[in-house]
């Protein structure tokens, strides 16, 4: 089998978007750096001394607190440069260390500062809310191996819902204040104008940047009202919607959906678009029942508002390269809309494409017959199903995936584009490293935290 030759020749120069990256990640970082140098630069303090250790700890804690909540803004342009998935990652990592920091600020400051006042109340306020709802995170929003301590049966009894965790979260914007209240209580900070101004800046910029967040942005987001909701298969729905405001998008983004004076609720949640961009006015999301307001979902009526806010992602592949697609269940709604998007352009593919989906049963399978009909239109496009439940189906191995790159390869080096629950996730993902495609040639949306 014919494998693609590298040419190492050329020194490979960084794209447009990698230089973005760069400048805008740098930037980020040189936040703890700068912090640093207004309380360390030519005042003596040594490094090694406890006292100076606790507040460097505390302004590593301060810096990141406020990167990862700016990261949490969905600020368009950075979404743009690194992706949703991305800046959530770093939202949690940065959360992370800076919890770690605060802990040590805390072991170094408490030899120093004991008497009760305002500066130590709030730290430690501060500090004891940030324990509680990063334990909170990490048992019901995110998959932390905290979750294995603790004995299934109290996370059953506690059993916290996302959406409710994710609003205890927001409690971190409190705590976040609060840290602002401590450090500008410090004396250490009133000791310089410099570090005044620098704390200032950074601790109501970012309380600013999310204010804009919550209250200011949602005024101005596109509005839409549903104009159909059916039943796709057992456990999956379209849903409709007319765009009240043009909305630009590519194929294979998502939204934040909330829909007024449903039976659903008023709660967020993020949905891929499955049409494709440009056809017209109306947008469909095609939505898998998966819990409590996915369920109730069903039962939309035509005529409800709702709010979008997006799009977000950047699961956008383009047809220069072979691909492989693999869709577990309803995460084939991104290769939907990409696929419908060159149905509508009556794109000649060039490069062989081959999407493999899996789902349980027959009727999981909704769109076959509109992917038969793509078969015949994009040429170069082929469609391969697993039904795990079905009497003579097959789950997808690690050997199917590297038999369709290998495939694939025959042509030119293949590109891997997933959205999978996380086991599939896994199996893809290994295997494509196996069969030799590079990091950076494979990709894959998450569809939980
Ligand atoms: C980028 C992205 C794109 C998605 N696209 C689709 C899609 O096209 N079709 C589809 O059916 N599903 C999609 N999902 C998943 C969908 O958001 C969840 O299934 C839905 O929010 C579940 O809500 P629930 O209350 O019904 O279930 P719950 O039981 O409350 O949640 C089930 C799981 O869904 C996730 N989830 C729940 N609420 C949220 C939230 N507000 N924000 C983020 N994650 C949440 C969590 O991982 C949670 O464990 C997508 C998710 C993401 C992150």
């Amino acid at each position: 089998m014919r494998r693609p030759t590298q040419n190492n020749s050329l020194p490979s120069v960084p794209s447009p978007m990698e230089s973005k990256k760069l400048i805008v990640a740098g930037s980020a970082l040189a936040l703890p750096a700068l912090l640093l140098q207004s309380y360390f630069h030519g005042n003596g303090y040594s490094l090694l001394h406890s006292y100076s250790l606790g507040m460097f700890f505390g302004i590593i804690s301060y810096s990141l607190l406020s990167l990862s909540v700016i990261t949490s803004c969905r600020i368009k342009w950075i979404e743009k440069i690194f992706g949703q998935d991305k800046l959530i990652r770093f939202h949690g990592i940065t959360a992370g260390i800076a919890f770690v920091a605060a802990l040590f600020h805390l072991v170094f400051k408490l030899k120093f500062n004991a008497e009760p006042s305002v500066q130590i109340a709030t730290g430690m306020a501060a500090f004891s809310l940030f324990a509680l709802l990063s334990i909170m995170t990490h048992l019901f929003m995110i998959r932390s191996p905290l979750r294995k301590l603790i004995p299934t049966k109290i996370l059953e009894t506690i059993a916290i819902r996302y959406n409710t965790a994710k609003t205890l979260h927001n409690g971190m914007i409190l705590m976040f204040t609060l840290v602002i209240i401590h450090v500008l209580f410090a004396w250490s900070t009133a000791e310089q104008s410099l570090r005044m101004v620098a704390i200032h800046l950074t601790g109501w910029g970012t309380i600013l940047c999310y204010l804009n967040f919550r209250i200011i942005r949602p005024m101005n987001m596109p509005r839409a009202t549903v104009t159909a909701v059916t039943a796709c298969s057992p456990s999956m729905i379209s849903v409709t919607l007319r765009l009240e405001q043009p909305l630009q998008w590519s194929a294979g983004q998502f939204a934040y959906l909330t829909f007024s004076k449903s039976s659903a609720g008023r709660e967020e949640h993020p949905f891929t678009i499955a049409s494709a961009p440009h056809q017209s006015n109306e947008i469909e999301f095609v939505i898998k029942k998966s819990g409590l307001f996915t369920e109730r979902l069903a039962n939309l009526a035509v005529g409800t508002g709702a709010r979008i806010d997006g799009p977000y992602g950047t699961f956008t592949p383009s047809a220069d390269a072979p691909l492989l697609f693999v869709a577990g269940g309803v995460g084939i709604t991104p290769f939907l809309s990409i696929l419908r998007q060159w149905v509508s352009e009556q794109k000649v593919l060039t490069n062989p494409v081959m999407l493999i989906w899996s789902a349980t049963t027959e009727s999981e399978i909704p769109f076959a017959e509109e992917l038969r009909a793509m078969e015949r239109i994009l040429g170069k496009f082929s469609v391969k199903t697993f039904l795990t439940r079905e009497q003579n189906g097959a789950r997808i191995t690690g050997s199917d995936i590297i038999a369709a790159i290998e495939r694939l390869r025959e042509t030119a080096s293949p590109e891997l584009w997933f959205c999978a629950p996380s086991h599939l996730q896994d199996l893809v993902l290994s295997a494509g490293k196996t069969a030799g495609v590079k990091r950076r040639a494979i990709h894959f949306e998450k569809f939980t935290s």
